[in-house]
């Protein structure tokens, strides 16, 4: 995206990242810094925003948080819920220096 937009240098790269993603943060942060050397984005920080898990039950509409991270069930009346939220693995924004 830097390069069709003409950027010389990457500044700031924002991601979004779902506790339910399955992402580590220290992890993406690790490869990040790994993975920039050398690249657009040599200089570039990175920034995380969790995004919490939300759910509903499709059956008695409770939203209360489920009883564990793998245990998504409705702790009202046990059905499996709905995951409304906290699956993003997403960019949000890239900021750029332009030539
Ligand atoms: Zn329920």
């Amino acid at each position: 995206v830097a390069r069709e937009r003409g950027a010389h240098r990457i500044a700031r790269v924002k991601v979004r990242v779902g506790d339910f993603s399955g992402v580590v943060p220290a992890a993406l942060e690790f490869a990040f810094d790994a993975l920039k050397a050398e690249s657009l984005a040599a200089g570039a920080a990175l920034e995380i925003e969790r995004v919490p898990i939300a759910v509903k039950c499709p059956n008695c509409g409770s939203t209360d948080p489920p009883a564990a991270d793998l245990a998504l069930w409705c702790t009202q009346c046990t059905t499996p819920l709905e995951i409304l939220a906290g699956q993003e693995l997403d960019v949000q924004y890239i900021d750029v220096e332009e030539e």
